[in-house]
């Protein structure tokens, strides 16, 4: 791959005696979506921590924009944008309040209005983080991570727990964030998710990349080996029938 944005070359992490990433490899492409899924346990969480300079590697080797973790560490923090579980913001600030202490931290100047108008939560200026629906609080954690203009962003699970209408409205915002040239990272369980926003997706299970391509190529595969559906497909699914029913647009404001 030419100029890859991010290198993961045979990354090793055990907790203990167990090992929960087995000596994974991938290069993520710049501008690219691209997932990593798994089920529960796979170690996307570990492999993500490690990227983001947040958990220590127990071997190999990852290099973020050309920096080696190993070296630079501090100059990774600055080219990447990472979303912390909900649970990490003060409940008692308000967005904006929390816009301008993460950005203290980062040292960067800020224009909170413009950083909420960009996730679509302007009008909740003023509200407390406690006081948002979980669509809003996973788009605000989603702000918190562009603070630093990234070059990359890190997202773990951002769509988990939320309604039809909400997950959509963050794949739009996650499309628009690649559109201006970040590259993503996100882990995700669901797979039409995946499906619509990932150019490609490592799956890993316990602790290894079992298969690394575009969604696309894979189902291509899949079928190749003569896999077949049971039931006949029908040209919708039961979440086409309740976006139909429900509409589009988001319930939480
Ligand atoms: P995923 O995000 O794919 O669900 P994780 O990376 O969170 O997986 O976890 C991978 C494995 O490592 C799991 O078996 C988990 O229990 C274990 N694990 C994660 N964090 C720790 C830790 N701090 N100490 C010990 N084991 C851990
Ligand atoms: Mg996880």
């Amino acid at each position: 791959m030419q100029n890859p944005i991010i290198v993961v070359d045979n990354l090793v992490k055990k907790y203990g005696n167990f090992e929960a990433v087995k000596g994974i490899s991938f290069s993520v492409r710049e501008g690219e979506i691209f997932g990593l899924l798994g089920p529960n346990g796979a170690g996307k969480s570990t492999t993500l921590e490690i990227m983001e300079t947040l958990r220590i590697k127990t071997s190999g080797k990852v290099f973020i924009d050309g920096l080696d973790l190993d070296q630079s560490p501090n100059e990774i923090k600055q080219v990447i944008g990472v979303q912390l579980q909900t649970s990490g913001y003060y409940p008692g600030l308000n967005l904006t309040e929390l816009l301008y202490l993460f950005a203290a931290l980062y040292n960067e100047k800020i224009n909170a209005l413009e950083l909420l108008d960009s996730v679509n939560l302007r009008d909740k200026a003023k509200n407390k983080f406690k006081e948002l629906s979980g669509g809003q609080k996973q788009r605000f954690s989603i702000a918190t991570t562009l603070i630093n203009q990234p070059k990359i962003i890190f997202l773990d699970e951002p769509t988990t727990g939320l309604d039809p209408q909400a997950r959509r409205n963050l794949w739009d915002l996650i499309l628009e964030i690649r559109k201006r040239g970040t590259t993503v990272i996100i882990t995700t369980h669901y797979m039409d998710e995946a499906e619509i926003l990932c150019d490609r997706v490592a799956i890993i299970d316990s602790g290894k990349i079992i298969a690394l391509d575009s969604p696309d190529q894979l189902i291509d595969q899949l079928v190749n080996k003569g896999f077949e559906k049971k039931r006949e497909v029908k040209k919708a699914n039961l979440e086409d029938v309740f976006i139909d029913l429900t509409g589009h647009v988001l319930r939480e404001v």
